[in-house]
């Protein structure tokens, strides 16, 4: 008999983490820290997790999941709970965002974890541009897409999806009370929409629907606004921008920065990155990239503004002082950091409103709409649909046929086997 539990993701969104157990046997789906981690309180204004200890501060305060037989032994300093392979667990990574790998740090060397070639390149990359994990470094293991893995009684599945980071991934899990489909994180209005519609409809009939909820709120109201869209309001504010364009495009969403850089070749700019970004970029074998700094100084963009875009980041702040900007230039939003929901998304609307820069939301979600989460559940069809990582689960309505439960977190164990 098949279980799943939820360690994560419930009554919030992030911090995936799914347990399917048989026969002794372990498939965990994702383990990532939270982006309101419980406890978050402790941990504020410069307080921050010991880094040697911080395992074990998540563990005390809720913010990592007590599972036994996940852990490093070495990282645990006393916590209680047993650590180590049990040999018998396999962990698959849907996508590089931190909410769902932030935790593979500390999963023990001897547990596999596996995820698309991207994933594992991009890991590897950002590790080498500076956005290391927390705790260990970690590669997952490659899997070719619809080539399956056996895992004791299990067979896993990886298929590529649409998300707003290269390599993400949904999986089938074969039990043996049926299959098991986790989205990952999805949506159906990027680059790649007949991905996600491939997948769905690759799982249908499945025994469960693991799905992502990230828009299922009652505040939600906008249409999706497709990446194509996104192309076209870059090529627009660079024809309509007589200065210096200013942007924060997220770095890992290597699909768009290339689109850009192909955008600003076309309208006769250059952009100009951070230096962790330019190394992020050249590893992964983007060429011509040019850093701040080394390749483009201050006095040539001041002697032709027109010629560039400049990526800026919260901490770049100050250099716009020595820039020639103004009404005359523009700041884009292109879902780079900092998020409107950061406190420094505050602070760099200061610094447009004194420097008189307007600014424009140019970016799109990463994030299936409502409507979009439907279209899913309803190619699928599963028997039970489980609705994750979301702050207002209940807000899908399941299909005909379709038996919708709302997870709880930990321990509560799921059989699959139930009213088959
Ligand atoms: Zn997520």
């Amino acid at each position: 008999m098949a279980d799943i539990s939820f360690w994560g993701g419930v009554g919030v969104i992030g911090a995936s983490r799914i347990l399917i157990e048989q026969d002794g046997w372990r498939v965990l789906l994702d383990f990532g820290i939270d982006l309101t981690p419980p406890n978050a309180e402790l941990f504020q204004h410069g307080v921050a997790l010991r880094p040697e200890y911080a395992l074990y501060d998540r563990l005390r305060t809720g913010q990592a999941p007590p599972l036994p037989h996940i852990y490093r032994e070495d990282a645990m300093h006393g916590f209680p709970l047993p650590a180590g392979s049990d040999q018998h667990t396999a962990v698959f990574i849907s996508h590089a965002h931190i909410d769902h790998i932030g935790l593979i740090g500390w999963i023990d060397p001897a547990i596999p974890i596996y995820s698309s070639p991207e994933t594992a390149r991009l890991m590897d990359a950002l590790a080498h541009a500076g956005e290391t994990l927390e705790g260990y470094s970690r590669t997952p293991i490659p899997v070719e897409e619809q080539h399956p893995v056996t895992f004791g009684p299990f067979r896993i599945t990886r298929y590529p999806v649409d998300h707003n980071v290269i390599g993400a991934s949904g999986y089938a899990v074969e039990t043996e009370d049926g299959v098991v489909a986790f989205t990952g994180d999805i949506r159906l209005h990027g680059r790649h929409p007949e991905l996600s519609e491939s997948f769905a409809r690759a799982v249908h009939g499945a025994r469960a629907l693991v799905i992502e909820g990230t828009t299922l709120s009652a505040g939600f109201r906008e249409a999706p606004r497709f990446e194509s869209t996104v192309d076209k309001l870059f090529a627009d504010a660079l024809r309509d921008t007589p200065g210096l364009v200013l942007m924060s495009l997220y770095h890992r969403d290597l699909e768009r920065v290339e689109s850009f850089l192909n955008i600003a070749k076309k309208a006769g700019r250059k952009i100009i990155w951070p230096e962790n970004m330019a190394t992020l970029f050249k590893t992964w074998g983007f060429h011509d990239i040019l850093e701040f700094g080394s390749d483009v100084d201050v006095a040539t963009i001041r002697g032709n503004p027109s010629n560039f875009i400049l990526q800026v980041t919260p901490e770049f702040l100050p250099w716009l002082l020595d820039l020639p900007v103004g009404p005359g230039s523009c700041f884009l939003h292109a879902n780079g950091p900092p998020g409107a929901r950061n406190h420094r998304w505050d602070v760099l609307q200061e610094w447009l409103k004194f420097l008189h820069v307007p600014s424009w939301s140019i970016g799109n979600r990463g994030h299936a709409s409502p409507d979009d989460l439907n279209q899913l559940v309803e190619w699928v069809q599963p028997d039970i649909l489980f609705p994750l990582h979301s702050q207002e689960p209940d807000r899908i309505i399941p299909p005909p046929g379709t038996a919708r439960w709302l997870p709880q977190r930990g321990g509560r164990r799921y059989s699959l086997d139930f009213a088959k």
